[in-house]
């Protein structure tokens, strides 16, 4: 089984080392978030189909200066669903919609692992966003927005402001009591990004 994947997907012009501090950082989860959500996962780059929104709220938080970086639980790799190339071309689709709007992804981070593979990466541990944090100076404001319990426990496993959208498993969640009152929740991540932006 591989490590955690990380497919860096960097420009120079807005590299995530850079030690400006007031760089502000939003990490996603995948799946009903920024793509439709199936129980029977996304196995191929056809199926990864963007939520409303999505990438117009990606690519306007990007080009208001917060760096976007993902964190996808994907143990449809473990499972052998679908293959790395076929992840890794599913993330070109999304890169490109991004970037056709102005915005970028500074990172995407993915764990292939299965459940009982005791890896530190697979949400709720907070592995990934730990790896994408070490990519940026300690203090640098980020959270993490996500449609399930597991991400939300993942960021708070590591003080990390969290949020949750009402998309994917987002309303289900709510529904079900399990999520925190003090966790924010938007309607979708346009809505999250209109918020924000506006502020
Ligand atoms: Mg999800
Ligand atoms: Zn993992």
């Amino acid at each position: 089984m591989p490590a955690t994947g990380s497919v860096k997907m960097r420009t120079a012009e807005r590299s995530p080392e850079a030690s400006d501090k007031k760089m502000k950082l939003i990490i996603l989860d995948r799946d009903g978030v920024i793509n439709v959500d199936s129980d029977n996962y996304i196995r191929t780059v056809d199926e990864w189909v963007a939520l409303p929104g999505s990438i117009k709220a990606i690519a306007e938080l990007s080009k208001a200066g917060y760096s976007i970086a993902i964190a996808t639980n994907q143990s449809g790799i473990g499972r052998g669903y679908y293959s790395l190339t076929t992840l890794t071309a599913m993330h070109q689709k999304m890169l490109e919609l991004v970037k056709a709007l102005g915005g970028d992804i500074a990172q995407i981070v993915y764990c292939p692992h299965l459940p009982d593979d005791q890896c530190s990466c697979r949400k709720p541990l907070p592995g990934m966003l730990q790896q994408i944090l070490q990519h940026y100076p300690h203090d640098i404001d980020a959270c993490f927005i996500g449609d399930s319990l597991r991400d939300i426990e993942a960021a708070q496993a590591i003080n990390m402001p969290a949020m949750l959208v009402k998309t994917g498993k987002g309303q289900r969640s709510v529904d079900q009591g399990i999520i925190g009152a003090d966790i924010p929740i938007y309607d979708d991540l346009l809505h999250f990004s209109q918020q924000l932006l506006t502020r």
